[in-house]
């Protein structure tokens, strides 16, 4: 069979792309290696930004969100024993949109196959690439049902399938990744429980960091820092628990409404970025080119930016034979990435440098953070990284 392009992997980045070509009578084809029924519960990140929630809502795809989402308008931090809050948007009349990323991908699937008619195959297997190099390139897989190898001949390829896919094992050996370990484990964990704040909170304590993102009434995302690789079975409960009301104890704020947890899972903090994002006719978008650990809650964002260029890029190409987009769209891309990369990194050292073990890191650290609430230009320019911009790209 022939198709103009097939999207590799229905996340966030992926169904974003086929979206964008459906629209424009483009059609494509959607592989992904899951089930519909586990992309839509999977749970991940939650934080939207506000240009990100604009550039959904301009292609029809925010409806949803935009009636259940709920808007953020600060922060908290927590240390030296004391909240203090951090109004970002009274600084810079940006917020955050908190609509869980399963909810997200639940919209997108619906709009794409059910209003928009796009083709999704669920559950293949032995995904390959081949022929990238040349103007046919094409995608086999094994058809879950019959069990028959399938091959579809394509003019592009959208490798959209995260950081455990097949696209970007498809690179060849010319294509650069840059790595960054920070050495620290985050055990994420999900709590039945509602909100302990109206807001996310950050702890910095000496036994490590722990972070409160609320999900929605009745269930909030943790983190607890931990060693890098550490077996979830050495966090029972009762642990859990106490080191999150150690860790995010103020003495201003009442203690934490503990609930059954739901998920527990050690996610070790690291990053990498592939340069460029396009090999012959194969083109990366989010995790598949680039990882940047949830220090920030940038990645979802990240994986929604290259969507919508690639997937703009692809239907000015495909339908006015203009490449332009296509041709900048690596770099295009890439410079919110290293942005997002960096301020990860910046503020790695905020969450962590407390729990070092080093005084002097940590009394860095707290200069820092006490800089945040003292001087306005500094406050600001976090407020700005934090919520992310829509064009200084
Ligand atoms: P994915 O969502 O990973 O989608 C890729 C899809 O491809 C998957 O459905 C996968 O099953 C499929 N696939 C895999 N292999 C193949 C194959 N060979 N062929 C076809 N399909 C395949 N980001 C934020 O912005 N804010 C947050 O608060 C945040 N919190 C996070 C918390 C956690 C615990 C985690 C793990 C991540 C978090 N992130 C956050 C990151 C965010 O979830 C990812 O950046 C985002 O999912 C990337 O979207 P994607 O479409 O690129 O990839």
């Amino acid at each position: 069979t022939r198709c103009p392009v097939v999207v590799l992997g229905a996340g966030p980045a992926g169904l974003t792309v086929g979206n964008i070509l459906r629209a424009a009578g483009v059609d494509c084809l959607v592989l992904e290696t899951e089930s519909r029924q586990f992309i839509e519960q999977r749970p991940r990140a939650g934080v939207i930004e506000e240009w990100a929630v604009r550039g959904l809502e301009r292609r029809g795809l925010a409806g949803r969100l935009l009636e259940r989402a709920e808007g953020h308008s600060e922060c908290e931090f927590r240390f030296d024993g004391r909240g203090h809050r951090f109004a970002y948007t009274e600084l810079t009349g940006r917020h955050h949109w908190v609509y869980p990323q399963p909810l997200l991908v639940t919209d997108l699937v619906r709009e794409y196959a059910d209003v928009r008619g796009g083709e999704i195959r669920f559950g293949v297997r032995d995904v390959r690439l081949h022929d990238l190099d040349s103007d046919r390139p094409a995608v086999s897989y094994t058809d879950p049902d019959t069990g028959e190898r399938l091959l579809v001949r394509c003019d592009f390829v959208a490798g959209c399938d995260g950081a455990r896919g097949a696209s970007r094992a498809a690179l060849p050996p010319s294509a650069r990744t840059s790595r960054h370990d920070y050495g620290i484990g985050w055990l994420a964990l999900l709590a039945e429980a509602p909100p302990s704040a109206d807001c996310v909170l950050f702890g910095m304590h000496p036994a490590g960091f722990a972070g409160h993102m609320p999900r929605g009434p009745e269930v909030t995302r943790y983190y607890l820092q931990c060693p890098p690789g550490d077996d979830p079975r050495n966090w029972p409960d009762d642990r859990v628990w106490e080191q999150l009301q150690q860790r995010l104890r103020a003495a201003d704020r009442p203690p934490l409404t503990e609930g059954r947890l739901l998920e527990k899972r050690v996610l070790d903090m690291h990053n990498y970025v592939v340069e460029p994002m396009v090999s012959g006719r194969l083109f990366l978008a989010g995790d598949a080119a680039h990882l940047v650990a949830p220090i920030a809650a940038k990645g979802m964002n990240l994986a929604l930016n290259d969507a919508f260029l690639l997937g703009d890029g692809l239907v000015a190409r495909l339908t006015e034979g203009d490449g332009t987009g296509l041709d900048g769209y690596s770099a295009a891309c890439l410079r919110r990435v290293w942005d997002y990369q960096e301020f990860s990194e910046w503020l790695s050292e905020i969450y962590h440098g407390t729990s070092h073990g080093d005084p002097y890191r940590a009394g860095t650290t707290l200069a820092r953070l006490r800089r945040l609430f003292s001087s306005p230009v500094a406050a600001a320019a976090f407020a700005e990284q934090y919520l992310g911009t829509a064009g200084a790209y």
